[in-house]
Order: C-alpha cells, then structure tokens, then sequence
C-alpha cells in the first residue's frame, strides 16, 4: 500500500470520527514529510525517523504500508467506519452548502478542503468561513474575506464548483455580522446564532425571523444550537416560535440546514417535521472542518430520508443552475 495514501486516509477517517484534530494534523503533516520521496528513501528507515513531521505512530504506519498490508492503525478505523448507513437520498445529494477552511477554525487549506469534495463526487461546494465577531473562530474581517474572494474565485473547473460564501453570525437584534454589499456579492450565505442562545422565546423568536428576513441569507443553520453527544459536551436547543421562524423561512424562500453533524443532528426531529408542513426548503449541509468531515452528509441524509423529507424540498439534490437561480432569487429588502 502506499504509504502517504495509507497517512491521507487515516486523517480523513478521524476527522469523520471527530478526534482531536491534533491527530488528523499529525497524520497530515507526516504524508506532507513523505510527499515526493522515493521508495529507497522511505525505506531508510534511520533517515526516516530522523524526518520531521514523523512520529511513532506514523513511522509504523509507513513501515507497515511498505510492507505491503494494511496498516494497523488504519485497519481498526476502517473498521470503525464501515458500519454503512444504507440511504437512498444520499446519491441524490449534487454537494454542500456549509464548510470552512484553515482561514477561519478548520482544519486545512482550501485546496485539501476541494479535494475531498471532488473525491466524494460533489458538483460543487460552497465555501462558508466564519464572520469577524466569532473571535474564537478567527471569523474573516471584510478585508480578509475580500482576499479570499480572489482565491475563491480560481478553484473550480473540471466539473466541479467552488462556490463563495460564509457563516454570517446572527447578532443579538438578528442582524448579520458583515457588510451588506460582501453579502451581496457571495454566492451562499449561511446565517447562524452562536451567542446568547439561552434568550428569551420572544427575542430570539424576532432575532430569528430578523435574520431569514434578510434578503442576503440562504440558508438557516443548525437553528437550535443544540449539542446532544461529543467532546465539547451538551447543550439544549435554544427556545423560540418554530411556526413563526419556519413560516418567515418559508415565506422568503430560505432553506432550512439539515446539519449533518452526529453532535448537532439539528434541527430535531419534531422540528424538523414542523418545517416540513410549513412548506419549508432544505439544504443538507455537512458544516465539514476538516476534509474526512465532508462525507457526514451521509447522516444528514439518513435523517431527512427516516422523516419523509422528499429530495425535491431539498435543495442540495437541485442541479447546480437551479441552485444559483435560488440563491439569486429576486427579493424584497
Ligand atoms: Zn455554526
Ligand atoms: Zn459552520
């Protein structure tokens, strides 16, 4: 087996089981360290240890790579992962509206980012880091997500999208956390609460409703907040009207986001049935950090699928064409 794809595959699959990404970075700095050399210079091992990037668990796994089998490491965590859930939505599913780089809290560049994308098939990928408010984040200032812009802009062909967009952070009065005339020029704009998420009903009913009735936004994301398993610990879903934040969904043609994170499984599933009557869209999205995170749609999907929801209400199931005629839409301000 070849050793810098047995490294590459074991980071992947411990992103897609959410370990510390102290782990997944390891593994993808020693395929970095291995990247180019020969199978002579690999099998020196002395000159190998000595490498930079290599540690124990890594040097056995090259060792073992070369050795011919699979490596151990990434035997039990092809294991872990095999347990397959069989969905008939997931194939219908053309990409992913949520996802964020090393330019603000992910994992990796752009470019690893994309090529996972392209692996898992995906037509497009929108680009969602997050805004300048999310400090802890390192949430992109108007400067900052000009530049990426540029950068944005130069990722696609060959059948695949790299759409522009961002993670907007729904401030306190439920306006969003960036320049109206950027928003303008995205092509996706995700908008989510990440503070304050104990207020009241009532406020974060209007903050809520504020939000979606922004011309800019396209999606709703993760709209309770909630976190029911991981390391960061649990949280309960904010309080608010459902009715009356779906109905506005609804009304102003925004999706509400199916977050395919086993963490967030959000929204619930009686709010998510709740969405459904009120005639509202979907975009199941993976909110990836790491390049081995994007394939959680495959949860996403296994829920929407177990409700009901039909791949036509989902907008991530639309061609792309499709997709930009929504995101384009005609709207009131
Ligand atoms: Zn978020
Ligand atoms: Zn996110």
């Amino acid at each position: 087996m070849d050793p810098h794809d047995a490294l590459t595959e074991i980071a992947t699959l411990l992103e897609r089981e959410r370990s510390s990404r102290y782990k997944s970075k390891a593994f993808r700095a020693a395929a970095d360290a291995i990247a180019g050399l020969s199978e002579a210079e690999l099998r020196d091992f002395a000159a190998l240890r000595r490498r930079k990037g290599i540690g124990d668990s890594t040097f056995a796994v090259i060792q073992q790579a070369l050795s011919g089998e699979v490596p151990a490491y990434l035997a039990d965590l092809r294991e872990r992962a095999g347990v397959q859930r069989a969905s008939t939505l997931r194939p219908k599913l053309r990409g992913d509206l949520h996802s964020h780089s090393d330019w603000s809290d992910g994992l990796t560049s752009i470019d690893l980012m994309v090529a996972a994308a392209r692996a898992l098939g995906h037509e497009y990928l929108a680009l969602t880091d997050h805004s300048p408010r999310l400090r802890v984040a390192n949430g992109l200032s108007p400067d900052r997500l000009r530049t990426q812009l540029e950068v944005v802009a130069g990722m696609s062909g060959d059948g695949f999208t790299l759409l522009s967009g961002i993670e907007v952070d729904i401030l306190e009065d439920g306006a969003l956390d960036q320049e109206p005339e950027l928003l303008d020029e995205l092509d996706v704009v995700v908008a989510s609460a990440h503070s304050k998420l104990r207020m009241e009903r009532g406020p974060m009913t209007r903050r809520l409703v504020a939000a979606v009735s922004s011309p800019h936004v396209d999606v709703l994301g993760h709209v309770t907040g909630r976190l029911v398993e991981g390391s960061r610990g649990t949280r309960p879903p904010s309080t608010f009207d459902a009715k009356a934040v779906f109905e506005a969904c609804a009304a102003h043609g925004v999706a509400v986001e199916i977050n395919s994170r086993p963490e967030r499984q959000d929204p619930p599933d009686d709010l998510m049935t709740l969405a459904l009557e009120l005639g509202c869209l979907f975009a199941i999205d993976s909110d990836a950090h790491a390049p081995g995170q994007l394939s959680l749609l495959d949860y996403g999907a296994e829920r929407a699928e177990r409700l009901g929801v039909p791949a036509e209400r989902i907008v991530t199931t639309w061609p792309l064409e499709r997709l930009r005629a929504w995101t384009g839409r005609e709207r009131d301000a």
